[in-house]
């Protein structure tokens, strides 16, 4: 395996085309290197679809998304595996008391997941796959570990052995001193106080849905499907392990149990944790009953591209938290990049160049780059941005800004929403397509040619914040403008 540079934290900046990632298996920020030029092998647990996902869930998932899109602008052709765990206690619980299939019951809340993705511009990972499609990898898995002597068998459900793994607690440095050999946890979800024997494999109860296998009929224990999934697609190392740090323990300390104590090889060689959403000073969590899911929000008037932006804005190390406020700075941040962009677009101004212009946006995309080099810091990656859209802004008020200069702007304004992808106003399209009907009546032909008219009007008088607006309000309904070829303005419904 190559090696990888551990950097001091307080180290500030990645050298030149650097990643700096921070590790927790290390504690340290360390130079990206894939194990596999050009290639990264990413792993991401993702949601027990049990329920709607929170946006306590969905930082985490926008986290991993950022992640990969910067990584893929660097150049890096992504293999990327997402789990849907379709089986655990909760969902075999929920289906039972429902009478119907844990599969009727999950299909439910895949659909929702893959919506909100689309919803929240998350990119669907080359492979996005549910845990009851792959019991035989688990299976065997089980089976290596049994061979090894890791396992033993109690009331036909079969358990790790951790004492038998030296390394057991290496990534979320839980103190085994006083951990007595051969004790037991049942459920999948524990504290670290109780880090102990876990179960690979679950022999059935009266009633619950159970798989018949060479070891036995039962149903998988929660971790071992990230660690058969993982290593199916991406082989017995990988690159990259993404989660929110609740996973640190006991799950990915699971995995790297179940994983090395088969292949006796590194698991994982960047751990990446996401802190928690947290909203009155405590974990946004289902059981806690303080979440919001993604369309609470959206039903309330929220933007998709307003709960992207506040979800992306805190760095993924940093806890987020939700507040009223903070969706209203998120909705004001992205119009203000929206207006910024209309008015790039929909300008006139004097020809030529500036040199300075051309100068002053590579600056901001150099300072966009090393602020998400440096362990995905997305404060200063929309910092960079903010600078940008405010210097431009002055350069055109004092009519220093030429119309040669707009396509390099825009340019950079492109750069940076690869990664964000907050700019294209589909907000309106994308609420629809998650079924909601929008409370605003429908608009007649007279109210928008009048709303038309206006806008031309701010146009003309160089209004672009007021034109721009009545774009924005037009395009929540569904009303899309086009120029005719005689200078004049089209609308037509969506
Ligand atoms: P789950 O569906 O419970 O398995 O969680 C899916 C993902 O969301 C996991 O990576 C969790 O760590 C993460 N997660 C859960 N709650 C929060 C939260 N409040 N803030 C950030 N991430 C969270
Ligand atoms: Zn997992």
């Amino acid at each position: 395996m190559s090696e990888s540079r551990t950097v001091q934290k307080t180290e500030k900046s990645a050298g030149m085309g650097e990643i700096l990632l921070e590790n927790t298996l290390s504690n340290r920020k360390e130079v990206f290197v894939p194990l596999h030029p050009g290639e990264v092998r990413m792993y991401t647990c993702g949601p027990t679809v049990y329920d709607y996902a929170h946006i306590g869930n969905y930082r985490t998932f926008v986290f991993q998304d950022i992640l990969r899109r910067f990584l893929r602008s660097r150049g890096f052709r992504m293999n990327h595996v997402m789990n849907l765990t379709d089986v655990d206690d909760r969902i075999i619980q929920n289906a039972a008391e429902k009478g119907i299939s844990i599969f009727d019951y999950t299909a439910k809340y895949i659909q929702a997941f893959k919506e909100d993705m689309a919803a929240l511009s998350l990119e669907t990972p080359e492979h996005l796959i549910r845990a009851t499609d792959h019991i035989d990898d688990m299976v065997t898995l089980i089976e290596k570990l049994d061979t090894k002597g890791m396992t033993y068998r109690s009331d036909g459900s079969i358990y790790y052995r951790i004492a038998k793994f030296p390394d057991y607690g290496k990534l979320s440095k839980v103190d085994l001193s006083g951990i007595q050999a051969g004790a037991r946890v049942e459920v999948d979800r524990y504290e670290k106080a109780d880090a102990r024997d876990f179960a690979l494999w679950k022999s059935p109860k009266p009633g619950e849905h159970f798989w018949e296998t060479r070891i036995g009929p039962g149903r998988p224990g929660w971790h071992i499907e990230c660690s058969a999934m993982a290593m199916k697609y991406l082989g017995e190392t990988l690159d990259i392990h993404t989660g929110g740090v609740d996973l640190t323990f006991p799950h990915h300390e699971n995995e790297i149990a179940q994983s090395e104590g088969v292949t006796g090889h590194p698991f994982v060689k960047y751990w990446l944790h996401a802190e928690h959403l947290i909203i009155d000073g405590e974990k946004m969590s289902k059981s806690l009953g303080n979440f919001y899911t993604l369309r609470d929000l959206l039903k309330k008037g929220h933007k998709p591209s307003t709960i992207r932006y506040m979800l992306a804005s805190v760095p993924y190390r940093r806890q987020l938290n939700f507040t009223g406020e903070s969706i209203q700075q998120a909705a004001s941040s992205v119009e203000r990049l929206r207006n910024f962009v209309a008015r790039i677009k929909e300008g006139k101004f004097p020809a030529d160049a500036n040199p300075g212009m051309a100068a002053r946006a590579q600056k901001a995309e150099a300072d966009f780059e090393a602020g998400l080099a440096d362990d995905l810091n997305t404060a200063v990656a929309l910092a960079a941005i903010f600078d940008l859209v405010r210097d431009v802004n002055t350069a055109i008020d004092r009519g220093e800004f030429r119309q040669q200069d707009a396509p390099r702007v825009l340019a950079a304004m492109e750069k940076f929403d690869a990664i964000f992808a907050i700019i294209e106003d589909n907000d309106a399209a994308k609420v629809r397509a998650l079924g909601f009907e929008s409370d605003a009546p429908e608009m007649s032909a007279a109210e928008i040619d009048g709303l038309v008219a206006e806008r031309q009007q701010a146009r003309k008088e160089r209004n672009f914040k007021r034109a721009d607006e009545i774009r924005q309000e037009l395009a929540e309904r569904g009303i899309l403008l086009e120029d005719t070829r005689e200078g004049g303005i089209r609308w037509k419904k969506k």
